[in-house]
């Protein structure tokens, strides 16, 4: 047994874990998950979103060892035996990338291995899945980053993305070997890539395999659950809102779909006329009606009537949202007169910069508050720490997917489900939101404090089992009667066995 005060001092390991997260976990993967999760909110910033970033970016210059598991384009027609080399056959969640978008950092290639193997480090730290369940994987079909492509210690293909038929042909390969594989019930999670393959892939294998896109459908659920949180704050229900994003991607229309399917469910209007309480600007401007036709079929449900509007500013006073959320990937972009703007028509102006890391957030909590006058309800994709305005502590949100997946791939597992259905998705936002309480609303935070995440992720995984079963996908049958405390009872916690 762990002596957890003897071993578990944050400071005895942290230089180690700093500079080397991956040599710790590979040296002693059973400590690592013990300082991770009784240290989850210290060490998030460090195995997850801003450091990945940085991780990935240099992935090649300082890479030892290699973690997950590589599958190229010259693998192809082998691809089965490539994935009987990895060790482990009982895979339960696998999180594959191809690497062409990694949190706002662009194409990273092969570097963007950090990703899978941190959100993996994830769903077992946070949502209890065994660490011997998870295959992180990354897809080589090369990199159009040039700088990657002339750097010495890049690791992967040194040739362009391959596209088209013979990129598909690949991730139809895997598909089908990882499915042969490890069975009809392999979560197959897909990272950052990049949208013009996301919606597609999404699209096709929610047919046949059990997958879930954390960009399109993680980031939609936490920030559904972070806007039903905010209601409680600011008052009024989800239809009575108006909604502008900055960003029509993954992310973008990802949130702006689930929010009107909601509104849908609880107003019974039809999804179309909700839709309309959504509006997204993109690299050219307010998405609207005359751009039809020369928009990506994602964004074509949200082209609404509206004369062309080029900046954001103009956007944000011409449609006057209650609620004003970044997922562009591209940081600032919430200047001083964007959020004047929204807090000289809203008391509480709702104000949501989800892009990583860091660096590439729209605007940082101190901004927000200060140029609000300490009004905004604010929340982050990366974490900010507390800001004081006029006496006042704010202790900014942080709405990232990683309070979502984790419990969502858990409930999905224990029900044994065959399939992701977007009613899923809308339990698992509930069952976070259901968590904020009025003290964390006090603090200025619109989600529980990550501290509970382990708490928080089994609930989550029950209402999403529970709603796996209603829904006829679960296949873990007879279905427990406490799924909440079975949830609980499934999860891996990391302790050595007791041989006495
Ligand atoms: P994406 O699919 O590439 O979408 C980016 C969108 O932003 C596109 O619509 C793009 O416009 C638009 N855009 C780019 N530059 C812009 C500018 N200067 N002004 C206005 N719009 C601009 O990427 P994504 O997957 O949605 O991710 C976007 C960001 O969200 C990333 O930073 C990512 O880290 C973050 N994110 C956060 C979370 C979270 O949990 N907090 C989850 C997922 C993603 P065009 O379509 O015209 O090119
Ligand atoms: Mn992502």
């Amino acid at each position: 047994m762990i002596e957890q005060n003897a071993l578990c001092k944050v400071g005895e390991h942290l230089d180690e874990i700093v500079i080397r997260p991956c040599v710790f976990q590979e040296r002693n993967e059973r400590l690592f998950y013990k300082l991770l999760i009784d240290n989850v909110e210290e060490l998030l910033p460090v195995v997850y979103t801003p450091t990945v970033g940085e991780a990935c970016q240099k992935y090649g210059s300082i890479f030892r060892r290699p973690q997950g598991l590589y599958v190229s384009l010259k693998d192809k027609g082998k691809v089965l035996d490539v994935l009987r080399n990895w060790p482990e056959r009982n895979i339960q969640v696998i999180v594959v990338t191809d690497g062409e978008r990694i949190l706002g950092l662009g194409d990273l290639g092969c570097q963007g291995m950090g990703i899978p193997v941190g959100k993996l480090s994830l769903y077992t730290a946070l949502g209890g899945v065994r660490p011997s369940a998870c295959l992180p994987i990354t897809i080589d079909v090369g990199t159009n980053n040039k700088q990657l492509l002339n750097d010495e210690f890049y690791i992967g293909l040194r040739q362009r993305r391959a596209t088209g038929k013979e990129y598909h042909e690949l991730m139809d390969e895997f598909m089908s070997a990882a499915k042969q594989i490890y069975g009809e019930k392999v979560l197959i999670q897909f990272e950052d890539f990049a949208n013009h393959n996301a919606f597609d892939l999404l699209a096709k294998y929610s047919k046949s395999h059990l997958v879930f896109n954390d960009d399109i459908q993680g980031t939609a659920s936490v920030v559904l659950a972070g806007l039903l949180s905010s209601l409680k704050v600011v008052g009024g229900t989800l239809a009575e809102h108006t909604y502008l994003f900055l960003g029509a991607g993954e992310a973008g229309t990802g949130i702006a779909e689930l929010i009107a399917l909601e509104i849908s469910k609880q107003t019974k209007a039809p999804l179309e006329e909700c839709r309309k309480k959504v509006w997204l600007v993109d690299s050219k401007g307010l998405i609207v009606s005359s751009r039809k036709d020369s928009l990506q079929p994602f964004k074509k449900p949200w082209a609404h009537e509206h004369e062309p509007v080029t900046s954001l500013l103009d956007a944000v006073q011409s449609i006057k949202p209650t609620v004003l959320i970044g997922t562009s990937g591209v940081g600032k972009t919430f200047t001083k007169d964007v959020v004047e703007a929204m807090a000289s028509f809203n008391e509480r102006p709702v104000i949501f910069s989800l892009s990583n890391p860091t660096s590439h957030s729209e605007c940082t909590a101190e901004e927000a508050y200060n140029w609000s006058q300490g009004r905004a309800v604010f929340a982050s994709g990366s974490p900010f720490d507390p800001v004081e305005y006029n006496g006042k502590i704010h202790v900014p949100g942080q709405s990232n997917n990683a309070y979502i997946f984790p419990g969502f791939g858990l409930g999905v597992v224990i029900s044994g489900a065959i399939r992701v259905h977007e009613d899923m998705l809308l339990a698992a936002a509930e069952a976070l939101a259901d968590q904020a309480t009025q003290e964390n609303f006090d603090k200025g935070s619109i989600f529980p404090p990550f501290a509970n995440i382990r708490k928080i992720s089994a609930r989550i995984a029950a209402s999403v089992a529970a709603k796996a079963y209603e829904l006829g996908l679960a296949t873990r049958l007879p279905q427990p009667k406490d799924l909440e405390k079975y949830a609980e009872s499934c999860m891996y916690t990391p302790v050595y066995r007791s041989y006495r």
